[in-house]
């Protein structure tokens, strides 16, 4: 008897499908590719409960005829290549043939469709035995996708969706990452019957970034144009303020698709490496137009990866457009700031010589507590610290000095604020602020507007990817709000990947939203504190938990003994 056996079509479909269709959004950017390659100049996406219940896409392309309809189900059933040849020169989002057959084999489909000019339609459906019904539509053009209880019969990867809240996300972004690189079609989305993305035609890529995520953000970008023979590059990176913590505004296109490429992303670390903060990144939105000779699409599954023929090009082109996008504006900031920053008070040297002009002949040291006449509380006597360059201070003591980095200081003290939910404080707004926010984001903010009350930050759904801010902690002060609340949701983002369903994961995600809260809020680098608020924020840090690391796990501060520096001058 022998051991192999080849496996049947259905079983066949199942594995492809598994590594094709892995959630409703796959589904979602598998429908969209073929609306798109049939040309359509107007798309619907209508889903409910996160896709698990439904996912319809309805376009306005070329349609099929009764025979492709009949055929378009079949395992590499495709329009798209015919030889070989084309399969090293692909100007389709599709091409494998296999999106449609993966999908039967793991949902009900049925599909409706009709050719430009035809009398009948087609509409195509499985029954229960999974066989193939074909009937008569009515003439409308274009194609109707219809698929419903995703998974049905896959119960392990059923387990794996997550909340209706995270497959939603996902099926944004598959919207978003079509809807940018192809604006002159028109785009809709609409959850359980509400609206979440709804954008015209637009008459270029920037336009619909605008339409995409308001005015406001694109005005935090810059344009980046260029091209060498054979590769064209368009797209925004944003200006160096605008740098996040997380890294969920990197969008890369080759061909009008959605990658991932490490030799794009490269690019463009190697300009923003210098200019911007190590725990920070830049945001960019960058589509490549290359020779479909020059690069293979066919390298990844779900096709997210592409490989070039060229990369050393791609590379030099990418971080030379983004070098020129970057440097009018660099080079204004850097002057503006040196003329701003002055000197605000005391460099080591100057301390020093008032320190011997005053008489007393040696730095003055720390001083004792006083106490409060009034209240009989003991208060910290005014410490002396000194700056150093733009981030660092220094205190000396009696038998040392302490060297303090103050963001990471002031970070620690908010972040363990923020921690002890009791100790912030919100404080109504006068008038309460609205932000608009990306559809994503904004379905993410609005999920979790009781987490976003603990941190003292009260908002409300105020419709159409609005949200009305009306309380924010007191400690935040006048945060930039729309930058706040879009790392907020990038922690969830982030959670969510690794869960937030248990008490740690829980935990772990009110850790990060305060490290986060604390970082938008501390003391930036340029900023400096005078003796009095640098004595406040050390005696606050000394009440936390842990002084000597930020939230980041980075040191807070140094202590330089006077053993440690006889050790240094080799006195012992
Ligand atoms: P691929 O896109 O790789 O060719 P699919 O399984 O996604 O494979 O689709 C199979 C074929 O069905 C396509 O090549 C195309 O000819 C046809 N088709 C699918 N969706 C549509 C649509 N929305 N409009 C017109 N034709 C479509
Ligand atoms: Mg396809």
């Amino acid at each position: 008897m022998s051991k192999i056996s080849i496996l049947s079509e259905s079983l066949t479909n199942k594995i492809a499908a598994g590594e094709v269709i892995e959630r409703p959004a796959s589904v979602v950017r598998e429908l969209l590719d073929n609306s798109i390659d049939a040309g359509a100049k107007r798309i619907t996406v209508e889903v409910s409960y996160g896709g698990r219940r439904l996912i319809r896409v309805s376009d306005d392309g070329s349609g099929m005829d009764r025979d492709d309809a009949s055929l378009c189900f079949e395992r590499h059933a495709t329009s798209k290549l015919k030889s070989e040849e084309d399969l090293f020169n692909i100007s389709t989002l599709g091409f494998r043939g296999e999106a449609l057959a993966a999908i039967a084999s793991v949902s009900k489909v049925s599909l409706t469709t009709s050719a430009k000019g035809s009398d009948i339609g087609t509409k195509v459906e499985f029954d229960a035995g999974n066989k193939k019904m074909v009937t008569d539509a009515p003439p409308a053009q274009g194609t109707d996708v219809e698929i419903r209880d995703i998974f049905y019969n896959t119960p392990a990867r059923r387990k794996f969706l997550k909340t209706v809240s995270t497959e939603l996300s996902h099926i944004i972004a598959a919207v978003t990452h079509k809807a940018l690189p192809y604006p002159e079609t028109a785009f809709l989305l609409n959850h359980n019957d509400s609206e979440v993305i709804n954008v015209p035609p637009a008459k270029d890529i920037r336009e619909r970034f605008v339409q995409l995520y308001s005015k406001e953000l694109a005005d935090e970008f810059l344009e980046v144009k260029d091209e060498t023979d054979g590769i064209r590059l368009y797209g925004f990176t944003c200006k160096t303020e605008f740098v996040r913590a997380a890294r969920n505004y990197q969008f890369i296109f080759v061909n009008s698709r959605f990658i991932k490429n490490p030799t794009v992303s490269h690019a463009v670390y190697s300009v923003y490496k210098d200019l911007i903060p190590k725990d920070k990144n830049p945001a960019f939105f960058l589509f490549l137009d290359v020779d479909p000779d020059k690069v293979d699409v066919n390298v990844h599954p779900a096709k997210r990866e592409v490989r070039f023929e060229k990369q050393d090009e791609i590379h030099s082109l990418v971080a030379q457009a983004v070098k020129n996008a970057l440097n009018p504006l660099s080079e204004r900031d850097v002057s503006g700031q040196f003329q701003a920053d002055k000197k605000p008070h005391g460099s080591v040297r100057e301390a020093l010589e008032s320190a011997f002009r005053s008489g007393s002949g040696s730095i003055p040291l720390q001083a004792n507590t006083q106490t409060d006449f009034f209240t009989g509380e003991i208060a910290p006597a005014i410490r002396r610290f000194i700056d150093i360059g733009e981030s660092f201070a220094v205190e000396v003591t009696d038998d040392g000095l302490v060297i303090i980095d103050r963001h990471a200081v002031h970070e620690r003290v908010l972040y363990e604020k923020f921690l002890k939910k009791t100790s912030v404080e919100p404080e109504n707004l006068f008038l309460p602020v609205r932000i608009e926010m990306p559809p994503k984001e904004f379905n993410v903010i609005t999920s979790y507007k009781e987490l976003m009350h603990d941190f003292g930050l009260d908002i409300e759904d105020f419709g159409a990817n609005n949200v009305l801010v009306r309380a924010l902690p007191r400690e935040l002060g006048k945060a930039d709000m729309k930058g706040l609340l879009l790392d907020i949701v990038s922690c969830i983002l982030e959670q969510e990947k690794i869960g937030v369903k248990g008490e740690t994961e829980k935990q772990e995600l009110l850790k990060n939203i305060a490290a986060r809260l604390a970082c938008h809020k501390s003391v930036r680098g340029r900023e400096s504190l005078n003796d009095e608020q640098m004595t406040e924020l050390i005696s606050d840090l000394e009440k936390t938990e842990t002084p000597d690391k930020c939230p980041h796990g980075r040191p807070t501060r140094i202590f330089l003994s006077l053993d440690d520096l006889n050790k240094m001058f080799k006195r012992k």
